[in-house]
């Protein structure tokens, strides 16, 4: 169904537990929330207006017609949006298992290659079914694909605050996001278009597999040069187990030139993520990676750290002039 935002609360339909935070990012925060009629269990995403000026509506307008087009399994699914003063209410499906990465924190799920490759594969579908329907989603990063539950393998890509239309003669060019999971071309300012995702699945892809970054630096400027001159290795001991499949399949992916990347289709074709049924018969070795992922979360302060880069960076500019589109957030 056509999801429009309804100029009304949401209360009557719904209720929305405010002490339940499922999460929070730039722009709001999520709640558990439960249709009154079904029972069924959703989630609700209230953004508000920082000032008078910020038209909450205008942002959120954008992630509602862009959520409209999209129906897939990998996909999370939007269900009523509601507009009450400086605030924007989007109902959502929900998922119970938490942000990926998170799990792979968890001690009690050890983390195999096939493992990456069951959850690489997921998003790959999710991508090629969401770039088949012309849409760029710009914003794919480890915080934004979900887990289905706790113990199975199924993800969402979730958060399409930033996605927008691909329109072939349109001149797209953006600058936001955060540092480490940017593709040189929205570094550089340049145009963006299907490939720019494809690279931000390299940087989710080399993570699974090693639990390092392959573009952080001591500091944000640092990570930016290392993306700009596209200055990344395979960590010899993090990926001393990793088949060499899979290094090809980043290979492909962290490219410079945009049409070197392979898109989503070729992904899905790739020998590795070809070999799923193949390498499920054997035994796997458990990758290093939530070794290195616990050291990192913990360098990164996660989610504190690109809050407040998000925060200063909020200045939103939307200028459009014929057909060159910039916004920067
Ligand atoms: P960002 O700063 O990443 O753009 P945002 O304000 O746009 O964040 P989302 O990324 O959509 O918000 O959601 C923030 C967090 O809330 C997610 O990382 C996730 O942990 C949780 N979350 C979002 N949607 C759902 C959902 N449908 N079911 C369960 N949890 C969710």
């Amino acid at each position: 169904r056509v999801v429009t935002l309804r100029p009304s609360q949401p209360h009557d339909t719904y209720i929305i537990n405010t002490r339940e935070v499922l999460g929070g990012g730039r722009f709001g925060t999520v709640h558990s929330c439960t249709e009154k009629t079904s029972g069924l269990k959703l989630a609700a995403k209230i953004t508000t207006a920082r000032n008078v000026k910020e038209k909450v509506s205008d942002m959120s307008l954008n992630e509602i017609q862009v959520m409209n087009q999209l129906s897939h399994t990998n996909i999370i699914q939007l269900y009523d949006a509601y507009e009450v003063r400086n605030q924007v209410v989007l109902i959502l499906e929900f998922v119970e298992g938490g942000e990926l990465f998170e799990r792979i924190l968890d001690e009690s799920f050890p983390l195999t290659e096939l493992d990456a490759m069951i959850f690489v594969k997921q998003i790959c579908e999710g991508m090629q079914y969401m770039h088949q329907m012309y849409v760029l989603h710009l914003d794919l990063k480890p915080e934004n694909i979900l887990c289905v539950n706790r113990n199975g393998h199924q993800v969402k890509i979730i958060d399409f605050g930033l996605a927008r239309r691909y329109k072939p003669r349109e001149k797209l060019r953006i600058s936001f996001g955060t540092p480490e999971f940017l593709a040189p071309e929205i570094v550089n300012f340049d145009f963006v278009s299907f490939p720019t995702d494809m690279w931000a699945l390299g940087v989710i892809t080399y993570m699974l597999l090693s639990g390092l970054s392959p573009f952080m630096g001591d500091d944000d400027s640092q990570t930016l040069n290392n993306v700009l001159s596209v200055n990344w290795y395979f960590d010899e001991e993090a990926f001393e187990h990793v088949s060499p499949q899979a290094k090809d399949f980043v290979s492909n992916l962290l490219i410079r030139e945009r049409s070197g990347r392979l898109s989503a289709a070729q992904c899905l074709k790739h020998p590795w993520l070809h070999s799923i049924q193949d390498r499920a018969k054997h035994s796997n070795v458990l990758l290093k990676s939530q070794v290195q992922l616990r050291k990192y979360m913990a360098k990164r302060m996660w989610k504190k750290n690109y809050i407040a880069i998000a925060a200063a960076n909020r200045l939103k500019k939307i200028s459009s002039s014929g057909s060159l589109t910039t916004l920067a957030i």
